[in-house]
């Protein structure tokens, strides 16, 4: 049985289909060393292994209890084995045995988004009922009702961002077209901003160009109204006391959020629409859901104490 004192530290580790996020976080949820790397996702599974065990072995030191993993995909955490993603490559790939022969310490395997959902439900104020919607190179969601995690009969709820949003739209990695994945992802944005003619840019470019770029414009606008349809079905379904948007994409800030809740209220004529807010982790929110994940498995439950951002 592990021992959790006051000292103790966790190695969280976020494996993102662009960057690879670490921190090495206490019990009070303070995080130390944040490291941010890209995922070596061209050199395959045996590259973002290597890299995760090397990001916990610089955060080493006496005091830590164990790491904490999370992943995209189809995740199965009992048995440790990161079922499928379609952005890193692998299948049934037992990561948490893999990591522990190589690092000698506990190791939790879970799912990225639902460890944001986590984040956002269990910290600081906390979210009874509402949708945690995290935006980087996918989008997947989180439903908290009645103060529970949403994880459906496979654990596979929340693929917000393969919802159809789009009748024959562009051609999505999942192989279905007219996602809303591929339009309103960072890794969308992009590919839409090139088509129409506007050149090499990344996401956080277009968001820049907003004011002066009419593919920018084009392109942002178009996500909004996406991402919008998709949320407009979940607030009619769930009724969703808010709405909190993670991921890298949230780094946009109200660019997003403004045009995002006008386009929802347009959508939802007949109804209120809730409230549109940014996580106070912004892309962090999977690498303290990580964190928090580890110390749910040595007893620790009462995050309330956790402030939203993460320091150190
Ligand atoms: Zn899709």
């Amino acid at each position: 049985m592990i021992e959790v004192d006051a000292t103790s530290e966790v190695i969280a580790i976020d494996v993102g289909g662009t960057f690879t996020k670490a921190a090495r976080i206490d019990v009070r949820g303070v995080a130390r060393s944040f490291a941010m790397v890209p995922t070596p996702v061209a050199e395959g599974p045996e590259a973002i292994l290597e890299l995760a065990v090397s990001l916990a072995r610089s955060l080493e030191t006496p005091n830590v209890i164990g790491v904490g993993v999370v992943v995209p995909g189809i995740v199965d955490s009992s048995k440790g084995v990161a079922r499928y993603s379609a952005n890193l490559g692998w299948r049934d790939w037992p990561l948490r045995d893999l990591m522990e022969e190589r690092l000698l310490h506990r190791v939790n395997l879970g799912h990225d988004v639902m460890a944001a959902g986590e984040t956002e439900m269990r910290t600081g104020a906390g979210i009874e009922n509402g949708l945690v919607v995290v935006i980087g190179t996918g989008i997947a969601s989180v439903t908290v009702l009645n103060g529970e995690v949403v994880k459906g009969a496979q654990g596979m709820a929340g693929e917000l961002g393969h919802v159809v949003v789009r009748n024959q739209g562009a051609l999505c990695r999942c192989g279905n077209r007219g996602c809303l994945e591929a339009y309103a992802s960072t890794g969308a944005l992009p590919l839409r901003f090139r088509d129409l003619g506007g050149g090499d840019a990344d996401a956080e470019s277009i968001v820049r160009e907003l004011s002066s770029d009419s593919f920018a414009q084009e392109v942002w606008s178009q996500a909004i109204d996406c991402l919008a349809t998709a949320l407009a079905m979940v607030v009619s379904i769930l009724d969703p006391g808010k709405i909190v948007i993670a991921g890298g994409l949230s780094l946009a800030g109200e660019a997003l959020t403004t045009p995002l809740s006008a386009s929802l209220n347009s959508k939802l004529l007949w109804r209120a629409s809730p409230p549109i807010e940014l996580s106070h982790y912004q892309q962090h929110a999977g690498v303290v859901g990580a964190a928090m994940q580890f110390y749910r498995t040595v007893g620790l439950n009462d995050f309330s104490t956790w402030s939203p951002g993460l320091k150190g």
